[in-house]
């Protein structure tokens, strides 16, 4: 890992920017204070950082994980970061905790909802604190933005059922109160991501106008359409689902039955992840890294795998973990792209990650900016 503490140039063999559907190079790439900044003549005098033979790219991005799970506590907390890092990944959107925690593990940036909001006796208690109502959902918003949150995470939904199809835990709040929600968290500017699945529980967080519907199981093609029009970004994580078919210890503890309602279940969220892209929906990428079987790290990986065989584009699935997680994450004045004014947070891998994806299980370098304290809460 390289830090941009001092001014450098960078050769490099093929660059890509995080947006375009092209390479670039090969190349030199200025780094500033910890900026990308244009060259200019005398340039030639600075350090130079050789990655010849190497592709660069953003950094990656994971728009949805759980740094407190699935242990609960904070002792993991600086081991889950350097995994994360070592898979090349240098911002994440924690998803919520039990309990407050501030997430200072430099240098990895953490974009923080504190402690989610659920409604007593629902879904959510193990990340959340539960509300009884709007109004406290309410107060407890103003006490998260005293704390420094970046945004609000809401649980509108159960989670799907593993023995019979389609059905999915109920949803605790109206779209009155999840209007009332939304519209708290903007007067501190602060986005709402909903976990919401089933069709309903998202209808209900669209018409609310959260930011982004997290995971989003059984949708309908119509909804899709409404999120498109609506430019309501979707994480549908996949890897959650695919984790309890591919991680052996989970697989034995599903029965015959609740194995294919899995399956089916996956293949669903896959083929609406397929006409969603092709609809125009913002599709990001969140492992739910801290959920069963899923860690934090090596599965953003599968999951943009699992998102290019739903299919997204090569260009469009890299772009969920750069240009468009940034826009999920309110990073993108400094994050998901490489071009000037932007943080020099990139990697390098070997090879052609727009032919091939498994390049980025090998990341050969990353270069990450000077920690600064605000991007505990970007
Ligand atoms: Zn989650």
């Amino acid at each position: 890992m390289l830090q941009t503490g001092v001014d450098a140039l960078i050769r490099y063999t093929a660059l890509w920017d995080g947006r375009s559907g092209k390479f670039d190079g090969p190349g030199m790439l200025k780094i500033k204070s910890g900026k990308i900044t244009p060259s200019v003549p005398g340039d030639e005098t600075l350090p130079v950082w050789d990655f010849a033979g190497l592709t660069i790219m953003p950094s990656l991005i994971d728009c949805h994980l759980h740094l407190t799970l699935p242990d609960g506590g904070n002792e993991q907390l600086a081991a889950k970061a350097a995994a994360l890092l070592a898979s090349g990944i240098a911002t994440v959107r924690d998803a919520g905790s039990k309990e407050q925690t501030e997430f200072t593990l430099p240098p990895l940036c953490v974009v923080s909802t504190g402690q989610a909001i659920s409604k007593v006796n629902f879904y959510g208690s193990h990340l959340s604190l539960p509300v009884r109502s709007a109004a406290e959902a309410g107060e407890m918003i103003d006490s998260l933005a005293s704390r420094g949150v970046a945004q609000v995470k809401v649980i509108t939904s159960g989670i799907f059922s593993f023995s019979e199809y389609g059905r999915v835990g109920p949803s605790p709040f109206t779209t009155a109160e999840l209007t009332e929600i939304v519209r708290r968290a903007r007067r501190h500017d602060l986005p709402v991501m909903a976990h919401a699945s089933g069709d309903e529980a998202v209808r209900r967080c669209l018409e609310a106008g959260v930011h982004s519907v997290e995971h989003g199981y059984f949708l309908t093609e119509e909804t899709l359409q409404l999120m498109a029009e609506q430019e309501i970004f979707w994480v549908p994580t996949l890897a959650p689902v695919a984790a309890w078919l591919e991680t052996e210890s989970l697989a034995v503890r599903l029965d015959g039955r609740q194995q294919s309602v899995v399956r089916r279940s996956l293949d669903q969220q896959m083929k609406m992840v397929g006409l969603g892209a092709a609809a125009g929906v913002k599709i990001a990428a969140g492992t739910d890294a801290g959920a069963s079987g899923v860690k934090h790290g090596p599965s953003l990986l599968r999951e943009l795998e699992l998102l290019r065989e739903s299919g997204l584009t090569a260009a469009d699935a890299l772009r969920s973990a750069t240009s468009v997680a940034a826009a999920v994450c309110g990073v993108s004045a400094e994050r998901g792209e490489l071009s000037p004014g932007k943080d020099a947070c990139l990697i390098a891998v070997r090879g052609n990650p727009l032919a091939d994806l498994s390049v980025l299980a090998d990341i050969r370098q990353l270069v990450v900016p000077p920690y600064r304290s605000k991007n505990s809460h970007l």
